[in-house]
Parts: structure tokens; sequence; C-alpha cells
């Protein structure tokens, strides 16, 4: 069942949407367009009130939005959400949070909608590392620093996470760590024990790209020490040469350029 076979939202189809990191004028025009002709949206937590302000009033709407370490639905039971909607002809909207593809479920999703032969289409959206490099003026990649970006979820440090940390721990790369901040000190840990440099810039991004956004950039072990405990706000963690070049580490510290490509 080729992707393009029926046309975007006619009934009985499903979007996988994604939200983008917070704003609403983040979404993508698609999105928006799906989520205004949508009878059903099923949608995750981190989701803006401005954002579902743009459902139809008359769709149904499922939060099925996880808190931490609380699961409000099953994926199994969202995978039958949208299976049933979408069998009963509903157009259905699956709105989740930055790109559904990058650590959101999203690929098990598709699989569940390509396995019950629901037809769908996935719409991208920016995801958090792109939304925070972005917002906190930390380039990912930038010739000569790092030609490497690595994404990561935050619970890499358990166990070894099979990782190659020396790998991660080279120089020249970013490696953005997704669902990170409560760990920040442990990940911090491994990488330096692997081997690298405890003054590598970092920075840690709360609620990136939105009005409440704060950024703390330090050498690595300084922000690892300093960093806030956990609360509710998302947060990534960003390491590499290329957050020096941020106005918010270099308030911190000024470093040459030549001693980044170090
Ligand atoms: N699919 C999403 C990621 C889902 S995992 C995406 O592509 O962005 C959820 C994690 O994303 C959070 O724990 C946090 O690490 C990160 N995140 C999402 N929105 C964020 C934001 N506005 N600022 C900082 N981190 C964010």
């Amino acid at each position: 069942m080729p992707l393009e076979a029926v046309e975007p939202m006619a009934p009985g189809w499903v979007s996988i949407v994604g939200a983008g990191p917070g704003p609403l004028d983040l979404l993508t025009l698609r999105a928006l367009d799906r989520l205004r002709c949508a009878e059903v949206v099923i949608h995750d937590r981190l989701i803006g009130a401005d954002i579902l302000a743009e459902i139809p009033a008359q769709a149904l709407r499922y939060d099925v939005g996880k808190a931490r370490g609380r699961h409000t639905l099953p994926q199994a039971d969202i995978h039958a959400l949208m299976v049933a909607h979408a069998r009963a002809g509903r157009r259905v909207v699956r709105l989740k949070g930055g790109d559904p593809f990058i650590f959101g479920r999203g690929g098990e999703e598709m699989q569940a909608l390509l396995a019950a032969a629901v037809p769908f289409e996935v719409v991208p959206g920016v995801s958090a590392a792109q939304g925070c490099g972005a917002a906190a003026g930390i380039p990912l990649t930038q010739r000569e620093l790092a030609s490497l970006c690595v994404f990561l979820p935050g619970h890499a440090d358990r166990g070894d996470g099979g990782y190659d940390w020396a790998a991660l721990a080279r120089p020249g790369q970013t490696l953005v760590f997704y669902m990170g901040v409560a760990r920040l000190a442990r990940i911090a840990e491994r990488l330096m024990a692997h081997g690298l440099p405890p003054d590598t810039p970092a920075a840690l991004v709360l609620d990136g790209t939105r009005p409440t956004q704060t950024v703390l950039a330090r050498p690595l072990q300084v922000l690892a020490s300093q960093a806030p405990p956990y609360g509710p706000r998302p947060g990534l963690v960003i390491i590499g040469p290329t957050v020096a070049l941020s106005p918010h580490y270099r308030a911190h510290a000024t470093v040459s350029l030549e001693e980044l490509a170090r």
C-alpha cells in the first residue's frame, strides 16, 4: 500500500503529525491543515494549548500523553484507538511532540497502521534538537568543529546502554540527549571517564523555543554539577564544541575558535 495511494485526509485515513517543540508558529503548514480537518485527534501531553485550539470544536479528542513514569494509555491501546476510528471512516490525526519519528514511537504507530492496512501519512515536525539548537544559538554542525551530530535518549547511561562511549567521547561531534536532564550528571561522568575533556562546552535547554526558555551553558563538568533538579519542563542536553558559539556560552566564557577546533 503506497503512502501516496489515498488522497490525504480522506475518510478512514490517519495522519501521524509532528507538532514541533511547542509554539504554534513552529508547526508546519501541512500539520495545521491536517489538524483543521481532523475528526479525531489523539494527542500527546507536551502539545501546547494554542495548537490544540486549532482542532475543530466538534472533533473527538484523546489526551494519551505520558507524564514521567505514568502512562495514561498503553501504546497498544493507542494503536487500537487509531485503527478503530480509521476503520469507522473518520479522519484521524495522531498528534505528537517534535518529530513523530524521533524518540516518539511514531515508527511503531506506523507499523500498527500498516499491519491493520489503514492508509496513513507522516507529517514531519521540528524536533527538539533542531528547535533548541536554533533557539539557543547552538549550531548542531559547523565546519571544522562538528561534522557529526548524534541524537541519544537520556537513559543511554543505563548499564552501558550498548553505546560505544569511547566513540561518543571523541572530538568533532555534537551529542544531543533527549529526556536526559535527570541523568546529566551520570552521562557527563561516563563521557569524561571515556576521555571527553571536562571543559567540553555543554548546554541544558529547558522549554526550548518557548517564551519560558532557559539556557544554561557551561563547561560540561561545571554544568553537570550546577544543573537544577529535574522539574516538569522538558529539557535537552547538548554537548560539543559548537555550544561555545552560542551567545549563552559566550556570556559564560570567552573561547577562541582555534581553541575550540582542537
Ligand atoms: N519526538 C520528540 C521527542 C519526544 S521525547 C521530538 O522530536 O522532539 C521527549 C523529550 O524531548 C523531552 O524529554 C525533552 O528531552 C525533549 N523535548 C521536547 N520538547 C522540548 C522543548 N521544547 N525543549 C527542550 N526539550 C524538549
